[in-house]
C-alpha cells in the first residue's frame, strides 16, 4: 500500500466536504439570479460565507471568494498596494512574491522566520507598506511570529497580508490583528478550485477580474457552488490535532538516532505540526523522492506546487543554507495520516540511505 505524506502540496478530500460539494452539485441555481432556484443557490453561498466568517473570527460581508489561495493572495497584494511599498518575507510563496515584483524582501533568521530587527528598520524608512508574511512556510513549516509583526505594523500605519493557506486548519488561526488573511480550501481538505480573501471590516482591494460585480465588487464571476460549500465544510471540519504532531517527531528522532549527518531546517522554530524538512547531505532531493516514490512512499523536494520539476528552493536559500538546500526532501502528513506512518516512512528512508551510500562506495 501506498503512503502519501505531501499533505502540504494538497490534502486528502474530508468526507464533510465531499458531501457538502455533492449537495451543491444538485442546485442548478446561479447564486446571482433573482429567482427561486438563483435565491437556493445564494442561500449555500451565503451559508458558507458565515461559516468561514464564524471560523476565522470575521464579518460575513468581508468574507471574498476566490479561486484558490494564489487568487486570494493575488488579490489581497495586487489589490491593496495602491500607493503603497510592498514588503514581503523572503520565504513567501510564490502567489505572493509574484505578485509583487517590486517587493522589498526581509531577510529570515537561519531558523527560517522572519527577522523582526530588519521589518522595523524596513517599515522605519519610507512612506506607507503593505506588508506581506505567511503564517506557516509551506516547505519547512516554520510559523512566523505574527502577532508581533502585526504589532510593527500597527504601530507605523502598514497593513499587514497573512498568507495563511498552510497554517488554516492546522494551528489556532484566525484573522486576529492581520488585514487579510488568504486560504485555501484544498489545503484543509476541500476540493481544489476554491479559496478566499478575509478582510478586515474597512480593509476594501481593488479587484484584479471586476467582470460582473460579483462579491460585492470584488471579484467577478460567477460563484463556483460546488467548491466553495467543499471549502466552508472542510474548514469547519480541519482543526489542530496532536497526532499529527507526535508523528512527525516520531520520524525525526528515529532519522536523528539512525543518521547522525540528517538535518531538520526549520526544526528549531515554531513549526505546523505535520511538516518535515529533511536534509541527506550529499544526496539530491530528486533522487530521494524518486527513491522513496519506488519504494510506495509519496514526498516532495522544496515546493512541489512549481509543476514537478524540482527548483533550487529560495526558502532554504533564504534560511542560509547552501548546497544542502538541494538535498532537502518535504515529508507533510495529511490529516487521515495512519498510525504507523512513521515506521513505514523511517524503513523506507533508511533504505534509500543505505541504497545511495553503497552507490557512493
Ligand atoms: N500560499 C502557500 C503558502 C502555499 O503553500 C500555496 C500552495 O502550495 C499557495 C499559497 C497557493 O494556493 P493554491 O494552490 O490554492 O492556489
Amino acid at each position: 500500500m501506498t503512503l502519501s505524506l505531501d499533505a502540504n502540496a494538497t490534502e486528502p478530500l474530508r468526507p464533510e466536504a465531499r458531501a457538502a460539494v455533492l449537495a451543491a452539485l444538485d442546485l442548478p441555481g446561479n447564486p446571482s439570479s433573482v429567482h427561486a432556484e438563483g435565491r437556493a443557490a445564494r442561500r449555500l453561498l451565503e451559508d458558507a460565507r458565515a461559516t468561514l466568517a464564524a471560523r476565522f473570527g470575521a464579518r460575513a460581508q468581508d468574507v471574498v471568494f476566490t479561486a484558490g489561495g494564489t487568487e486570494a493572495n493575488a488579490l489581497a497584494v495586487r489589490g491593496l498596494a495602491a500607493g503603497r511599498r510592498v514588503l514581503a518575507g523572503a520565504t513567501e510563496h510564490p502567489a505572493v512574491l509574484r505578485a509583487a515584483p517590486g517587493a522589498t524582501l526581509l531577510p529570515v533568521l537561519a531558523d527560517g522566520r522572519i527577522d523582526l530587527d530588519a521589518l522595523r528598520a524596513a517599515l522605519a524608512g519610507g512612506g506607507p507598506a503593505l506588508v506581506c508574511l505567511m503564517a506557516a512556510n509551506n516547505e519547512t513549516g516554520v510559523l512566523h511570529p505574527i502577532a508581533e509583526a502585526a504589532a510593527l505594523c500597527r504601530a507605523h500605519g502598514a497593513l499587514l497580508h497573512v498568507d495563511a493557506v498552510q497554517a488554516a486548519g492546522r494551528v489556532a488561526l484566525d484573522l486576529g490583528v492581520a488585514d487579510s488573511l488568504a486560504l485555501s480550501g484544498h489545503k484543509m481538505g476541500g476540493p481544489k478550485g476554491a479559496g478566499a480573501l478575509i478582510l478586515r471590516p474597512g480593509i476594501d482591494p481593488a479587484p484584479i477580474i471586476a467582470g460582473g460585480g460579483q462579491e460585492r465588487g470584488r471579484r467577478g464571476g460567477t460563484e463556483p457552488l460546488p467548491a466553495i460549500a467543499g471549502l466552508a465544510a472542510a474548514a469547519e471540519a480541519a482543526q489542530p490535532d496532536p497526532r499529527l504532531a507526535r508523528l512527525r517527531d516520531a520520524i525525526e528522532s528515529a532519522i536523528a538516532a539512525l543518521a547522525p549527518e540528517a538535518r531538520f531546517p526549520g526544526a528549531t522554530a515554531p513549526r505546523l505540526p505535520n511538516t518535515s524538512a529533511i536534509t541527506l547531505p550529499g544526496v539530491p532531493a530528486e533522487t530521494q523522492v524518486i527513491a522513496l516514490d519506488l519504494a510506495g512512499i509519496r514526498v516532495s523536494a522544496g515546493a512541489a506546487c512549481s509543476s514537478g520539476k524540482v527548483a533550487q528552493s529560495h526558502v532554504l536559500a533564504a534560511m542560509g543554507m547552501g548546497a544542502d538546500a538541494g538535498c532537502t526532501i518535504r515529508v507533510s502528513l495529511p490529516w487521515n495520516v495512519p498510525d504507523d506512518a512513521a515506521e513505514r516512512f523511517v524503513a523506507a528512508w533508511a533504505a534509500m540511505r543505505a541504497q545511495t551510500r553503497q552507490r557512493a562506495a
